[in-house]
């Protein structure tokens, strides 16, 4: 069922000094990630530390909290949107078609690089570079074609679903630091939308997959995820299909067991559902990866940041990973829904007061 409803035009403009202190964070994260880069390009071991057993851990919990905060200042997002900062974007409209479709490519190059982590990310700094480099790369040249966030932060990103299922609650709407004026370029827009989810737009068949598989398959993909050991060298096709059987039969099972659940709960429960699966996912990651990152982990050297193994009593471990879930669940399922967006919608270019908007549609 789809939802008209009229969207009052928001007026909040930066003030110069706002946009001055956003380019100031956004340049010094942006040197942030160049560094991480450099470090993977010439100080592997350095980089795969700080890429993917710091900079990634936080990642889960700020998309949860305050999405907002990383939608402004994410390295590729203030590379791929230079173009259009600089005004030599085409500026295009992607049609609703095309928006699902990125979405839906989106999803699943999520679901078949992070299992590559086990095979050669996590232990190649190289690789991860030039994964890095190619998603600045494909970015960057939609930056130069479409409307602002619309192709590729709200489009084809990998990472963009799974802000979606997690940035459902968020703390506060803080200014937006990269859309000057509202196009309305994507429909319903992602980080304007308040309590937007994985299913608020099921326009087209590509909508309805990705919001399913995204919410459906990722907790138990996760679970999956992390009852598999870093490869150090893959050398059989054995070890190459090893690397993705368990994270693929965590998504079956959790896929599975959403769609019987929302098909059997009413639909004015199926956002409760959603926050549910989102909750399992995040708490899930947290439950495995803050044992590992302190040397508790099921995998030795695994995902490892600091050996405390024999400083830190074992039970210590175990109430972080309880906390976590506890929060994780009281965030994004028993706290009431706030209305916030992730950021606050800027004027609207076009100068109208109102502005129909389509809003979601959930089931
Ligand atoms: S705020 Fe407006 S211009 Fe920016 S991404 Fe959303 S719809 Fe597009």
């Amino acid at each position: 069922m789809s939802i008209a409803r009229v969207v009052l035009k928001s007026g909040d403009q930066l003030s110069s000094i706002s946009i001055l202190i956003w380019r100031i964070a956004q340049t010094a994260v942006w040197l942030v990630g160049a560094a991480i880069l450099f470090c993977l390009l010439f100080y592997p071991s350095l980089g795969v530390l700080l890429f993917w057993n710091i900079l990634i851990p936080i990642a889960p919990a700020l998309f949860v909290i305050a999405i907002g905060v990383w939608r402004n200042v994410c390295p590729l997002a203030t590379t791929n949107l230079l173009p259009r900062h600089f005004g030599l974007s085409k500026r295009k409209k992607l049609s609703v078609t095309q928006l699902g479709k990125l979405n839906l490519v989106g999803v699943i190059a999520l679901f078949v690089i992070v299992p590559l982590r086990h095979a050669v990310f996590n232990t190649n700094g190289v690789a991860t570079a030039i994964l890095i480099i190619s998603m600045a790369f494909i970015g960057i040249i939609l930056g130069f074609f479409y409307e602002w966030k619309s192709a590729w932060c709200s489009g084809l990103c990998p990472i963009h679903p799974v802000e979606k299922l997690y940035g459902g609650n968020v703390l506060a709407a803080i200014p937006n630091a990269h859309c000057e004026q509202c196009m309305n370029c994507i429909i319903p827009c992602p980080d304007s939308t308040p309590n937007i989810h994985p299913n608020s737009s099921t326009k087209t068949i590509y909508h309805k997959l990705s919001g399913w598989l995204i919410i459906g398959g990722l907790p138990g993909f996760i679970w999956g995820w992390f009852h598999v050991q870093d490869e150090t060298a893959i050398t059989s096709l054995q070890s190459f299909i090893n690397v993705y059987r368990l994270p693929l039969i965590g998504f079956i099972v959790t896929l599975l067991l959403f769609g019987i659940l929302s098909k059997i709960i009413q639909p004015k429960y199926e956002r409760g559902l959603i926050s549910i699966f989102a909750a399992s996912g995040v708490s899930c990651y947290y439950w495995y990866r803050l044992p590992a990152l302190f040397g508790f982990g099921n995998y030795a050297d695994d995902g490892l940041l600091v050996n405390l193994l024999g400083i830190l009593p074992e039970w210590s471990l175990t109430a972080m990973t309880i906390t976590t879930t506890l929060f994780f669940f009281y965030w994004l399922v028993i706290r009431k829904q706030n209305n916030k967006s992730w950021v606050i919608r800027p004027q609207f270019a076009n100068k109208q007061d109102v502005v129909e908007e389509r809003l979601p549609e959930v089931g």
